[in-house]
């Protein structure tokens, strides 16, 4: 009988079971019948350098089919791009970062990374339990209770000390727990693809603050680039729906002519944005991960990373508490896990949200200041802080952000 089941076949559900995998107690996931769809062929996860570390140190990262594409200089503009006007060009990205000893992050996509994660989980000591939808959760006898059904509509159920939820932002445990969530009113769309650019990327990313929404791109391979463009829903759907050239226009007079004339080169997804806050995101015998338990805006690349940092953390937290003799369930598990995630969570959080509003959603003038800001921030000591929190592992201490296991535990398996 496992000691604790990670529930979710996605980037976190995977993740987490291997980095759990690495605790004393036993572990089983539970994974539905999914597999790898041709979206996530196009959309792609910005890892931070600190994340890269766990990766690597879980075995996933060497397992990558083509090697991830480092992110070398963080460029931001705000306002409006003025295309073909020599002086606004020179300053139309004000605001960059360069790397320092190595890149601050890498770009992944979904699909290579999904591909590493399940064939390193399959060496990984986890008991799967494939094929299975959670249909509820209770507790008896201090103990969490999944209900199971199979592809077959067979049922079946799973006892445990701990449940670690990652099951996604419309997660069935945390409807089953009665866990309280602040979504944000659904209003912006991102339309995600792969473009390519006239000009040589040189391994920047590019994030532009416009009225409508972020727009970013993200590098990749042979100058493709990974765009993220947020837009109010109705005009993503639109630009979803164009005809190809007409979508090309409109994305590089948005972007800007930094890169050139910008191509499109994949179907074209959208993504409806809803930022969604949980103030505790654990119940007795229950713990949520990753967009179980904080879904922000992309304009960062920040969700993975979070959930990198809540396995992380979780991992050093079920070591202490081996160590003591305790069981994964133990409310000290579900306290530390609540203190130890909130810093980072929050901060994540509210800095997505805010730089969203204040940049795309307020009026011209106060949005102006904030581009006053911005200038000033491309001059003060403050701009270092930023490149070391995107680098990761900052906020979030954990043994594996620093590229080593917890040591010192007597294992059990
Ligand atoms: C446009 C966009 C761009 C992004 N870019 C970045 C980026 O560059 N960097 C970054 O760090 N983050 C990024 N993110 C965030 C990141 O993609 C998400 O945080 C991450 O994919 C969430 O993964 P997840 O596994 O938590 O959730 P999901 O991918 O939703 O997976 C949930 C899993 O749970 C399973 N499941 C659900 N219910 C049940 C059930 N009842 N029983 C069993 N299984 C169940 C589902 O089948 C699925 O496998 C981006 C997000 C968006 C929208």
């Amino acid at each position: 009988m496992p000691d604790i089941v990670v529930v979710g076949g996605g980037l976190t559900g995977l993740m987490t079971a291997l980095t759990l995998s690495h605790s004393p107690y036993q572990v089983a996931h539970i994974q539905r019948h999914q597999p790898i769809d041709g979206g996530e062929t196009i959309r792609t996860t910005t890892v931070s350098a600190a994340g890269k570390r766990m990766l690597e140190t879980l075995g996933v990262w060497q397992r990558l089919a083509t090697p991830p594409t480092p992110i070398q200089t963080l460029k931001v503009a705000d306002g409006e791009a003025t295309i073909g006007t020599r002086a606004r060009r020179g300053k139309a990205f004000g605001l960059e970062w360069q790397d320092r000893d190595e890149p601050m992050a890498f770009v992944v996509p979904n699909a290579t990374l999904l591909s590493a994660l399940e064939r390193q989980i399959q060496a990984a000591a986890v008991t799967p339990l494939i094929d299975r939808t959670v249909a509820d959760f209770t507790i008896a006898n201090n103990r969490a209770n999944l209900s199971l059904i199979d592809d077959k509509g067979g049922t079946d159920e799973v006892t445990c000390d701990l449940v670690v939820g990652c099951d996604g932002r419309n997660s069935t445990l945390r409807k089953s727990a009665g866990i309280r969530q602040h979504a944000l009113p659904h209003k912006q769309t991102a339309v995600v693809a792969l473009i390519s650019a006239e000009r040589p990327h040189q391994n920047a990313a590019f994030q532009r603050f416009l009225g409508s929404g972020p727009i970013a791109l993200m590098p990749m391979d042979n100058n493709l680039m990974s765009l993220v463009w947020t837009l109010p829903k109705q005009e993503a759907l639109r630009y979803q729906a164009c005809d190809v050239n007409a979508f090309d226009k409109a994305c590089t007079k948005a972007f800007g002519d930094e890169l050139g004339f910008l191509t499109l080169q994949s179907d074209r997804l959208v993504w409806p944005l809803q930022p969604t806050f949980i103030a505790n995101p654990t119940a007795d015998n229950l713990i949520l991960a990753g967009d179980a338990a904080h879904v922000i805006h992309p304009l960062a690349g920040q969700g993975y990373n979070l959930a990198l940092g809540d396995a992380a953390v979780l991992l050093d937290i079920l070591c202490d508490t081996f160590a003591r003799g305790l069981p994964a369930g133990h409310l000290s598990v579900l306290t530390d896990y609540r203190q130890k995630r909130r810093l980072e969570v929050g901060a994540m959080s509210l800095t997505t949200t805010g730089l969203d509003a204040l940049f795309s959603r307020m009026p011209t003038g106060v949005s102006k200041i904030a581009g006053l800001g911005m200038n000033l921030l491309n001059r003060s000591p403050a701009k270092s802080a930023f490149s070391t929190i995107a680098s990761g592992g900052t906020l979030a201490p954990a043994n594996l952000f620093a590229g080593r296991l917890p040591q010192g535990y007597r294992h059990r398996k």
